[in-house]
C-alpha cells in the first residue's frame, strides 16, 4: 500500500500523526514489536512505541489516542 493510502487511512480512523508515521516506516514487513501487538489490543491500530510504552505503563489508555478529527461513523471499540 502506498504511503499516501495509509496516511488517508490512518487519518480516516483518527489515529494519531505519529503513530501514522511509525506505521508506514514498518510496511510493508509489518516489523512490529510485542509490545506494540499487547497494546493494540488486537484492534488494528497499532500504536507508535513512544505511545505503546505510555500505554503499558497505564499512563493512558488506546483509545485516548483517537483524535475527534475521526470520520469512520462508529466509534473507536475494544472487543
Ligand atoms: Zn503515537
Amino acid at each position: 500500500m502506498a504511503e499516501a493510502v495509509l496516511l488517508e487511512k490512518g487519518n480516516y480512523y483518527g489515529y494519531p500523526i505519529c503513530c501514522i508515521q511509525a506505521f508506514i516506516r514498518t510496511y510493508p514487513t509489518n516489523s512490529v514489536t510485542d509490545a506494540q501487538i499487547v497494546a493494540s489490543e488486537y484492534t488494528g491500530f497499532i500504536p507508535c512505541v513512544k505511545h505503546t510504552e505510555e500505554i503499558l505503563a497505564r499512563k493512558i489508555q488506546l483509545e485516548d489516542l483517537i483524535l475527534p478529527t475521526r470520520q469512520h461513523p462508529k466509534p473507536f471499540q475494544k472487543s
